[in-house]
């Protein structure tokens, strides 16, 4: 007897086992797609985890349904990698799956196959399993898979149907069983018959007489001698000025003859135009630094400055990696915002360079997963966000992972709630490879895990050609409002800066941490403003459709006239957003361009390329924006950065507002005099006597770091601590706080004091649902696999008790 556990992509406790026959175990390898039934009548697809003898005992193991791939499509690292998130970060393997694989891998629905409508089709070019097929479709309409199954008394039949595609006898139903589609280019090239020299001679002087058939041909014969390559009817069509009706006559008449070649969606025309560039010393000492620490360290941080080259570091490490035939993964927090650096490393490495993009197509990301997999040289550099670390890697030799502070690189719903960077240690570890961290702003952790010698640790202090840090200046427009020198949300001082850097034809950043145009409606006489029916927050208003929309489940309504409460038509806008900001600055400074980047403006698969673009050609002015700005762009003409409010991130209610605030501050204000000239930075705050603006103003990381690692220590938070919030959710108030009430008084008897709650979050309903948050703080010497374990004990218990099951909890590792 043989059997398989497969990962179904479902968030199942255990792994399912299956029945397969002795000639299927042959076949089968682990990490192969097997269509499994489940439950009355479900048809998944499952990887396969593992084969083995043993059958279960709790179940009686169903057969699979059939094999869908002819190789593994999902290597044995991989399944280590998914073992090791789903038991660190307390999910399945199911959920591990559903985020790691492209969905045109998972397939649901059943396959439906029917017969080609072709008059006079010859049944004698089909095999016999073929015609067996083919004749039941004679019968009835359209036949599944498994009926084809029944028909030809074996399981994996997907051959047979494959065959009979490619004969065109039959075809497949839109939502079948592999989603992807190749894309085909078609190509021509002149028949065998005519190899010969004779026999091409003859065919010109035949073709004299159809001189626009003749021109083809020779055109045909220029495009090869020249390129040596296949030749595209496209490109055919065009150098030679024929109407495809002209080519397709020569195609008829059998001179041509046309085939297909399966090609790449995203192809990059990209050759390598550029050597990489020489190092300064300053680079060059790191380089060496990196190197040295990965003799004794499998991580290294790397602290450089903003502009101090750290890419270019990058780049030679990349290049000695992939001299050795070793895949490189470089990470980033939003691929959408990398179109500058994809480019920078496409002029180095060419065609070798993959991006894995977010806003791929189902079908552009199967492709690289295929690139990725068969480890071909079209993917030996992978440039990707977060679920990147997905790829089917099978010989790593280093994992960058760019500005490792981002918040980005943590999922937060759904499950798997992991951390790329984290993960990616563990990627790494599993190639044996190195894994360099690299940020001009280093998360406490990161910079905590260097200090402790745990990670190798180096440091650029000096910007690139020297250009000094940006001056810095503080504008406490508490003050200003007293003396009237505001004007809207703009100081005299910034409005004079903005002024000054426009006649010098240099280009301005303004930051402004939300969007929309300005968060909160309030009635100036009752003060009532317009709340989310489904949530626990007020509307923002969008100017730009008139509207009151929540940034939580995106409930939208018309802006109203009247308040709903008093009727009162004096209504007034508190806080403001980048909307109000870019409007005010338009009317401060009429003659310039302004533009606004943020969520809003940059959807769609170009929206943040096409700004970009028209900062860098200096179509722009100014640009307003939100965090999106903060992130690793080289603007060479960005002489002034202005922060409008910087109180609002500071006071955000979560223990790393204040880290974060630095590292945003110091992001932004990077983007600043990157070239020659040195950069300027006003920050506008109620309160610029905190001591986070004061390190900021002073680009002392080293202050922000111990001041923050004392209250890390002081309050029990990460680094020093380790944390796992529990969330729940219901529909019903009373049910959700009774069952957290349960689970924290549970948990409190096993971790005593370090429980915190269960609190309701400043947003106590979402969606409509009512949250409940719990905190699990962990001590260093307390064992993480014992802790989780008895939460997982707790969960089990709190899940047999009728009154809870239909609460949702939700654990979250490292939650921060
Ligand atoms: P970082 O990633 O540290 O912010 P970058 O790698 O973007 O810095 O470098 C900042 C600027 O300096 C870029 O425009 C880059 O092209 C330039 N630069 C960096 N190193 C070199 C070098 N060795 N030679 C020439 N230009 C360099
Ligand atoms: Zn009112
Ligand atoms: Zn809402």
């Amino acid at each position: 007897m043989h059997f398989i556990d497969v990962i179904i992509p479902i968030p199942l406790q255990k792994l399912f086992t299956y029945s397969i026959t002795s000639a299927e175990a042959e076949f089968l390898k682990v990490g192969m797609r097997v269509a499994v039934p489940f439950g009355k009548s479900k048809i998944y697809t499952g990887i396969v985890y593992n084969i083995h003898t043993n059958g279960p005992t709790a179940y009686e193991a169903k057969e699979i349904q059939q094999i869908l791939d002819e190789t593994p499509i999902v290597n044995e690292k991989q399944l280590q990698l998914w073992q090791w998130i789903s038991s660190y970060y307390m999910c399945t393997l199911g959920d591990v799956m559903r985020a790691a694989l492209p969905s045109a891998f998972i397939l649901e629905s059943e396959t439906v196959i029917s017969k080609n409508k072709v008059e006079a089709f010859d049944e004698s070019i089909l095999k016999d399993d073929e015609f067996l097929v083919y004749e039941a479709l004679h019968h009835q309409s359209s036949l599944k898979i498994h009926d084809v199954s029944n028909i030809l008394d074996k399981k994996n039949v997907l051959p047979v149907i494959k065959r009979l595609i490619e004969k065109e006898a039959i075809s497949v139903e839109e939502e079948v069983y592999e989603k992807y589609k190749p894309k085909l280019v078609r190509y021509v090239k002149l028949h065998a018959n005519f190899s010969s020299e004779n026999a091409l001679q003859n065919l010109l002087e035949e073709l004299s007489r159809a001189p626009k058939q003749r021109k083809v041909v020779m055109t045909l014969f220029m495009i090869s001698a020249r390129n040596k390559k296949p030749v595209k009817v496209k490109d055919l069509a065009e150098e030679s000025a024929a109407s495809t009706s002209i080519i397709k006559s020569l195609i008829d008449k059998g001179i041509l003859e046309e085939y297909h070649i399966q090609t790449d969606r995203v192809e990059y025309s990209g050759e390598e135009t550029e050597a990489s560039k020489r190092l300064n010393a300053y680079q060059k000492t790191a380089l060496d630094q990196i190197n040295d620490t990965f003799k004794t360290h499998q991580v290294t941080l790397l602290h450089g400055v903003t502009s101090s080259g750290k890419t270019e570091v990058y780049v030679k490490l990349i290049e000695d990696v992939i001299k050795t035939g070793k895949q490189v993964l470089y990470l980033l927090p939003e691929i959408a915002l990398t179109t500058q650096l994809v480019t920078r490393l496409q002029n180095y490495f060419g065609e070798q360079v993959a991006v894995f993009h977010s806003k791929y197509s189902v079908h552009e990301r199967v492709e690289v997963w295929n690139n990725v997999l068969h480890n071909s040289a079209k993917a030996k550099i992978v440039l990707g966000a977060r679920s990147s670390i997905f790829l089917p890697f099978s010989d790593l030799g280093l994992i960058i992972v760019d500005e490792e502070h981002e918040q980005s690189f943590k999922q937060f719903d759904p499950a798997p709630r992991y951390h790329a960077r984290d993960t990616s240690v563990v990627l790494a570890n599993l190639h044996k490879a190195k894994t360099l961290l690299g940020s001009a702003t280093p998360s406490l952790e990161s910079y905590f895990n260097a200090k402790q010698n745990k990670y190798g640790f180096v440091e650029i202090t000096q910007r690139y050609n020297n250009v000094l840090m940006p001056d810095i200046e503080l504008v406490d427009i508490k003050d200003k409002q007293k003396k009237k020198r505001m004007k809207g949300h703009f100081s005299d001082r910034l409005i004079e800066e903005i002024a000054e850097t426009l006649k010098e034809e240099h280009q301005i950043i303004l930051f402004q941490n939300r969007r929309g145009f300005s968060p909160i409606v309030e009635c100036k006489t009752c003060g009532h403003s317009p709340q989310c029916p489904n949530c626990d927050v007020s509307l923002t208003y969008h100017q730009y459709r008139n509207q009151l929309r929540c940034h939580y489940c995106s409930y939208n309504a018309a802006m109203m006239q009247n308040c709903e409460a008093c009727g009162s038509q004096d209504l007034d806008n508190k806080g403001f957003g980048t909307e109000q900001i870019e409007e005010e600055v338009k009317l401060l400074f009429p003659d310039y361009n302004v533009a606004r980047m943020d969520l809003d403006t940059t959807r769609g698969k170009y929206g943040y390329e096409k700004i970009i673009t028209a900062l860098e050609q200096q179509e722009i002015d100014i640009l307003v924006g939100t965090q999106m700005l903060t992130k690793g762009l080289d603007f060479r003409n960005v002489k002034l950065v202005g922060i409008m409010n910087a109180d609002s991130m500071l006071n955000f209610p979560d223990f790393r507002a204040h880290e974060r605030s630095f590292q945003l501050m110091q992001q932004v204000s990077g983007r600043a005099g990157r070239t020659e000239e040195r950069g300027k930075v006003l920050i506008q705050t109620y309160n610029p006597y905190h001591n986070i603006l004061q390190q900021v103003s002073t680009n002392n990381y080293i202050d922000m770091f111990n001041e923050q690692m004392n209250d890390r220590y002081n309050f029990k938070y990460p680094p020093i601590y380790k944390q796992i919030k529990i969330t729940l959710k219901h529909k019903d108030y009373n049910r959700v706080e009774t069952a957290s009430i349960w689970f924290a008084k549970s948990l409190r008897q096993v971790f005593k004091e370090h429980v915190l709650g269960p609190e309701s979050p400043p947003i106590a309903r979402i969606r409509n649902q009512f949250h409940k948050n719990i905190l699990v703080k962990i001590p260093k010497q307390q064992s993480l696999a014992k802790t989780k374990e008895a939460i997982i004990k707790i969960n089990n218990s709190f899940l047999s008790i009728k009154d809870f099951r239909s609460v949702r909890v939700i654990l979250n590792v490292d939650n921060f």
